[in-house]
């Protein structure tokens, strides 16, 4: 048997095939010292711009920062609730949290592992300001009704795009979703950069110009402070990085869908369930996850062959440690709990070859 070892992300190879347009555009920036806001900085915002279609994009220093300043934007305050889903990474209820307010969680859809829109209307409150669904593996959630509901009830929708840029709902790019969009440009995320990074996006002109205060400190002018803020600018270099490997995207995004219909023609008939994208909606594929029944066999069968899965996510956020003193408890959550067990991710990225893809499949 031929031994190989399979990338799950493939960064190193993403690198080497960008590498002379990405050392130039990085010796630029320490070639000027522009290190902070420099030029790049405005370049990809206006290319972002012009990418998503959303009239204002305001890069920061991360995915997380960027849900913190969508909700400081949007004057969330101590005892405020959001409503959001359990099944997603930390950073969508820890930034809920670290501005005082409390995240009020709402199970999952069996199909999209997104927020059950269903289910949001029964916990809203007097004190519920804003709904935070999650694109989750990059796909949109129910936008239509989340959408609805948030228009009856007076409430703000934040979108975490963290995993999701490029992909679409009714035809429009997820950044354009809800009052306020997010995306993260971690390295591993569908379009990452080589370090920390993210961006804000939004068609309000007074919010946007919120944000690209709280960004600096909140300043209104060098030094003159309006607002509380926050040091969450992205680094030039960073930018430099992103807006190059930006130009490639619309070309990475087809390959992740290529690589998703792939493994979905051939792992039909196994005993898994697979990916389901809403007709509505279309996904970046930030990961492929299926449902296996006996998961530590499967992954420790798959890593002998030089096969690395992942689980995103093995325990929901209702039954995290530091979310204890919300009260929630085993048996709340029933999908979201189901599906933390059952759940693993292949390895997904642009550059999987369809001799690999065919390679994993084979050993599933
Ligand atoms: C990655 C991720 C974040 C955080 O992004 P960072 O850039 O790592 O801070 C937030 N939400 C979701 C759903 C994510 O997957």
């Amino acid at each position: 048997m031929t031994s190989r070892k399979i990338d799950f992300a493939n960064l190193k190879h993403q690198y080497k095939l960008y590498k002379t347009e990405i050392d130039e555009a990085v010796h630029k920036v320490l070639d000027n010292a522009n290190y902070i806001m420099g030029n790049e900085v405005k370049e990809l915002e206006e290319n972002l711009q012009i990418f998503t279609g959303a009239k204002h994009v305001i890069t920061c220093s991360s995915g997380t920062d960027a849900l913190l300043l969508a909700m400081m934007a949007l004057d969330i305050k101590p005892d405020d609730e959001i409503i959001t889903t359990p099944f997603t990474f930390i950073s969508t209820a820890e930034t809920i949290a670290f501005l005082g307010a409390k995240p009020v969680f709402v199970d999952i859809d069996e199909q999209t592992y997104n927020i059950d829109a269903s289910k949001i209307e029964e916990q809203i409150t007097k004190k519920t300001k804003a709904i935070m669904p999650v694109s989750l593996y990059g796909q949109p959630a129910n936008m239509d009704v989340i959408q609805a509901i948030a228009d009856k009830y007076n409430l703000k929708v934040i979108v975490d795009g963290a995993q999701s840029f490029g992909s679409t709902f009714n035809g429009k790019r997820d950044s354009n979703l809800g009052d306020i969009s997010t995306t993260s440009f971690f390295p591993a995320k569908p379009l990452g950069c080589f370090g920390d990074g993210g961006a804000v996006f939004t068609n309000d002109d007074t919010l946007a110009q919120k944000i690209k205060s709280l960004r600096v400190h909140g300043q209104s002018k060098r030094y003159y402070h309006q607002y509380i803020g926050m040091g969450g600018r992205m680094d030039t270099i960073q930018c430099a990085i992103v807006d190059v490997k930006l130009k490639y995207y619309e070309k990475d995004l087809a390959r992740r869908k290529e690589v998703a219909e792939k493994y979905t023609e051939a792992l039909k008939g196994k005993d898994l369930i697979l990916p389901f994208v809403d007709e509505r909606a279309t996904s970046a594929f930030a990961q492929y996850s299926v449902r296996v029944q006996n998961r530590d066999n499967v992954q420790s069968k798959l890593k002998k062959q030089g096969i690395p899965t992942a689980v995103h996510y093995p325990m929901p956020l209702h039954l995290q440690e530091c979310f204890a003193y919300l009260g929630y408890k085993n048996g709340d959550f029933l999908v979201s709990e189901l599906i933390s067990n059952e759940i693993m991710s292949l390895p997904m990225n642009p550059y999987l070859s369809d001799d690999e893809i065919e390679f994993i499949v084979k050993h599933i």
